[in-house]
């Protein structure tokens, strides 16, 4: 069975778990403030397996402890279609927000808790 840590308390508990049973913090918004990034669009990708690439990472990344995830997507295609996409999930709640990279077009950063 997956496990987690509380980063409040540091009990051990079930991934399956929301709230901590000890603290009772929402153990869905906890984050360590680090960014994990991925290259979607270098690696001879079309622009769907990109987007499925993307989703993925964002749906493992959400149950894990990372804030942000910074998404490399080129300059292309990719990362127009990337970034409708991100306005879809920004709309459904799945993620907070997101931004192209300051000084760099070529990578978005992706606010997930
Ligand atoms: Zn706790």
């Amino acid at each position: 069975m997956k496990q987690q840590t509380c980063l409040v308390c540091g009990m051990n508990i079930m991934a399956t778990m929301d709230h901590c049973p000890k603290c009772d913090n929402d153990l869905r918004s906890q984050h360590d403030g680090s960014t994990f990034t991925i290259d979607i669009a270098h690696q001879g990708e079309s622009v769907s397996e990109a987007l499925k690439k993307m989703q993925g990472e964002i749906d493992l990344a959400r149950q894990d402890v990372v804030m942000r995830i910074r998404l490399v997507v080129g300059s292309g295609m990719i990362r127009d279609e990337a970034m409708l996409y991100l306005r879809d999930l920004e709309h459904r709640g799945e993620i907070k927000d997101f931004d192209l990279e300051l000084n760099n077009a070529g990578a978005i950063l992706v606010r997930l808790k």
